[in-house]
């Protein structure tokens, strides 16, 4: 029987070394931690904590100001550096590609990461930018577990990090969303964790980083985590105080299934079984609390901050983007989910004082996109807007073609408004391509609601260096990219009638906050133009490592002491 258990133990152990994850492999070598080559430098952090509010636009900054309280978003613009004039430079603006581009320095055109879905040629199929079946789920089995951040092709700033210190930095990615949490994390990092909602309402991750959760996860998950925030949603202050909003009750928002009108208060339990169970407080103010929850729980129970190695808490909210989705830009729902996140961000601010000190700590504040203001209620004000069927333009453009090349094959695939073109038809037909692209531009040109248009060709043999051209240049991927790309008119999208989207090149997407605050950090204000992949080279510096290996930002240097 002894044989049969040591036998049994020499297995496991056996199996169980022939899945570990990357850091674990490393962590085997570590010796004893050598801080002091790092305590040289005070005005380094121990800390660096980013902070991503998924879809937030400049002017909820200011346009909630007076009604945040001293502690949240105002303690970051006014004891920090508060950059009002932050954009992105690329499109498409979604949150695989914003949170890439923060966390690498870079545009889609270097990191890889063209969307959050993108059709995949060489697979020849649609794929999800954090999806990976070499994985598996930990802490569920449900398939919501099997993500990675193996399609991001160059490095984050929490890589070098890891690397810098031989994977004695503790670095761990927290959010609602898969690759709110992954994408951030990076490649090298301790932990990523996100949301599982349905029946279940706990944190995640995957055997990429771990093969089992921490006890702490474990206890956090087991303590029904979900089940405090499954009440009503009411405003926080009472209605009519909402006056930075719409009225509550107007024809661009979405009610949750099971009510009929998009108006306070929600009553949660009587909503979560047709909504999806524990999912339905993703798009409520609740899914930040959560958030905010863990992220507390990970900076205690990792003991992070607490040497002078820096360790990196990649934090990204992702209910505001929910909200966004279902409620719009202008709605009371919106509104009231940013004072509560402001409360959320004073009490994390709180928990980092009282754990690191005030001084030892820095943090950025930034969003993956902005929102554009529902088209409907743009229209309602006379201003130019409107709404675009994919579904019609690519019946209109196979109808041509079968006119043009007597072929209707021709287009494989129309996707975040880049034509991939059948290269197999093209070749069996005997068609040039640039040939294809060009008459497909010319058509573009001249569709309804199309404002620009970008060929393969162009993109390839031109160098844009500015305006919606440099916009979409940086955000194509020679490698994973389609072969026309087309650029909607201002205010216009293809999404449904009510709530607000994101996705393109205008202002009202490209315009997020940046706020720096604490150790390393000066105090001020500055409306130069910078860009989303200036952050992680500004980190890098601060940091005193090397750049992620395809940065192209430049560090901002006046926010650097
Ligand atoms: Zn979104």
């Amino acid at each position: 029987m002894k044989t049969f258990w040591t036998a049994l133990l020499f297995m496991t152990l056996l199996v169980s070394c022939g899945t570990l994850s990357r850091k674990q492999e490393t962590t085997t070598v570590k010796t004893s931690i050598n801080q002091e080559r790092y305590t040289n430098d005070t005005t380094k952090p121990k800390l660096v904590v980013g902070i991503v509010v998924d879809q937030m636009r400049y002017d909820y900054l200011t346009r909630f100001y007076n009604r945040y309280g001293e502690g949240g978003f105002k303690r970051l613009m006014n004891d920090g550096f508060n950059l009002t004039n932050n954009h992105y430079n690329f499109v498409p603006t979604y949150t695989a590609p914003g949170h890439a581009s923060i966390y690498t320095g870079t545009s889609p055109m270097n990191n890889g990461i063209i969307g959050n879905n993108w059709f995949d040629k060489f697979e020849n199929r649609s794929i999800y930018n954090a999806s990976d079946d070499t994985v598996e789920p930990v802490g569920t089995t449900n398939a919501e577990g099997k993500m990675s951040p193996r399609r991001l092709l160059t490095t984050t700033v929490t890589d070098e990090l890891e690397l810098h210190t031989q994977g004695r930095s503790k670095v761990i990615g927290i959010s609602i969303k898969d690759r709110g949490a992954i994408l951030p994390a990076g490649h090298a990092a301790d932990a990523a964790y996100w949301y599982r909602g349905g029946g279940e309402g706990t944190f995640i991750s995957s055997t990429f980083y771990i093969n089992e959760l921490p006890q702490w996860v474990k206890d956090y998950n087991a303590s029904n985590p979900s089940q405090p925030y499954m009440r009503e949603w009411n405003t926080l202050y009472p209605l009519s105080t909402y006056t930075a909003s719409g009225t509550d009750l107007n024809d661009f928002e979405k009610a949750p299934r099971g009510k009929e009108t998009a108006t306070f208060p929600y009553d949660l339990p009587a909503l979560q079984d047709e909504n999806g169970g524990y999912s339905l407080l993703k798009a409520t103010p609740y899914g930040n609390s959560l958030v905010a929850d863990f992220a507390i729980a990970a900076l205690k129970n990792e003991q992070m901050g607490m040497n002078a190695i820096p360790d990196f808490l990649a934090i990204s909210f992702s209910s505001t983007d929910y909200v966004g989705h279902q409620y719009g830009v202008n709605a009371v729902e919106l509104e009231d989910t940013y004072l509560r996140l402001d409360l959320e961000l004073e009490r994390l601010l709180n928990a980092l004082d009282h754990q690191v000190g005030n001084d030892n700590y820095t943090v950025f504040l930034t969003a993956d996109h902005g929102a554009v203001n529902n088209p409907a209620y743009l229209q309602s004000q006379g201003i130019a807007a409107g709404y675009f069927e994919n579904d019609a333009l690519e019946q209109f453009l196979t109808a041509q073609l079968k006119i043009k090349y007597n072929n209707e094959k021709i287009i494989k695939k129309i996707s975040n408004s880049q034509v991939f073109l059948d290269y197999e038809q093209l070749e069996m037909a005997q068609l040039k391509s640039e040939d294809v692209q060009r008459f497909l531009s010319s058509l573009l040109t001249n569709y309804k609601s199309i404002d620009k248009v970008f060929t393969r060709e162009a993109l390839t043999n031109s160098n844009f260096t500015n305006g919606v051209g440099a916009l979409i240049q940086n955000g194509f991927h020679h490698k994973r990219s389609g072969d026309v790309v087309y650029v909607l008119e201002p205010g216009v999208i293809s999404y449904s009638r009510t709530g607000s989207t994101h996705g393109s090149s205008q202002s009202y997407d490209t315009h997020v906050p940046l706020l720096f605050y604490g150790a390393g950090i000066n105090n001020g204000t500055s409306a130069q133009r910078t860009h989303i992949i200036d952050i992680a080279p500004t980190i890098s510096s601060l940091l005193g490592i090397s750049f992620p290996n395809g940065a192209t930002g430049n560090p901002i240097l006046p926010v650097l002491k």
